[in-house]
């Protein structure tokens, strides 16, 4: 008994195998129903009371020696194939997938290149900012309803300090270090304390641009609005401009494009009006230009902004504003071919 298992402790260590078949021809031959382990098992009952202790031991050993090297020739076997033992020259390679742009991305491109083209370049600014930067230069009153705690997030324990609320912080911290003329877009995430909903987000995306020189009128606002909505939304599209209230410029006006979808006769998507708003602009107000240091008497300067989210919505019919933070593979995959 104790030379067999001599023997077969010997033969385990030995073990080779080739492939997966020889392997298992091995595991059967020591492991199986009618193995060597599994005969020795068998003859157990022979041994003297005296040796069962020590012989159960020794055979335990050997199957757990067996097992283990059988277990440890599985591994390099496969190890063997994975680190191309046979390489296989002719087989296909795997497909490689591609990540898309997010839908968000794209159209921030397309704002930033239409503006590029007229000479604007792009402005950042921090996400966190002052009191100063987000409201008081921007001309908001005190008590302006913007300022409260409904619409804006504050950092706790510091009042003065706040996610900003529009990218208008930006224009700000430019006209401050740069003496006209001034041509920058801003494009940027900002923060609203609002309920998350199918139409509202705590945080979305604009982009504003402002250009500030000597002789800036209305026309010349009229004259780019004109020229990015058409390369925004095709060359047939309309524009019209509503007045409108915005603290930072006077006068200050909403444009509406013909709806895309209809072409301007109306529709469920533009409420049967034919127009769908799309941004807010307006003459940069001369306390802004004073507050950053500049003469309102020598410079003046148009201001426009727009929602990024919004502009996509008009683009993609995406109806959910959520899907775009939610990251579901499935809506991202849509966008793959733009
Ligand atoms: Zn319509």
């Amino acid at each position: 008994m104790f030379d067999r298992i001599k023997t077969l402790r010997q033969e385990a260590a030995d073990m080779k195998a080739a492939n997966a078949e020889e392997l298992e021809a091995l595991r059967i031959k020591y492991l199986g129903k009618k193995g060597e382990i599994a005969a020795l098992m068998n003859d157990f009952r022979n041994v003297a009371a005296e040796q069962k202790r020590e012989v159960g031991q020794l055979l335990n050993e050997l199957k757990d020696t067996v097992q283990s090297r059988i277990n440890g020739l599985r591994q390099s076997l496969e190890e063997g194939q994975s680190s191309g033992g046979d390489i296989d020259l002719t087989r296909t390679a795997y497909p490689v997938r591609l990540g898309t742009r997010h839908p968000i991305s794209v159209v921030r491109k397309e704002i930033c290149d239409i503006f590029a083209r007229l000479g604007f370049s792009i402005a950042e600014g921090p996400e966190i900012e002052d009191d100063w930067h987000v409201f008081s230069s921007l001309n908001f009153a005190e008590d302006h309803p913007a300022r409260d705690m409904q619409d804006t997030f504050f950092i706790q324990h510091s009042p003065d300090i706040v996610l900003r609320t529009h990218t208008s912080s930006v224009q700000t911290r430019v006209m401050e270090r740069q003496q006209p003329p001034v041509r920058i877009i801003c494009p940027g995430r900002v923060y609203r304390n609002e309920a998350v909903s199918y139409r509202a987000h705590c945080f979305f995306h604009q982009v504003e641009a402002l250009y500030i020189d000597k002789d800036v009128s209305f026309a010349d606002l009229k004259q780019v609005l004109l020229f990015v909505a058409k390369e925004l939304f095709g060359q047939e599209t309309k524009i019209r401009l509503r007045p409108s209230y915005f603290p930072f410029t006077e006068p200050s006006a909403e444009m509406d494009i013909s709806c895309n979808l209809c072409g301007g006769k109306g529709c469920p998507f533009c409420k049967h009006t034919g127009w769908v708003e799309i941004l807010g602009c307006g003459m940069v107000d001369p306390n802004v230009l004073e507050n950053c240091g500049i003469d309102s008497k020598v410079y003046s300067g148009y201001a426009l902004g727009m929602g990024i989210e919004r502009i996509t919505n008009l683009k993609y019919q995406v109806k959910d504003l959520r899907m775009f933070s939610e990251n579901d593979i499935r809506f991202l995959r849509q966008f793959e071919s733009i």
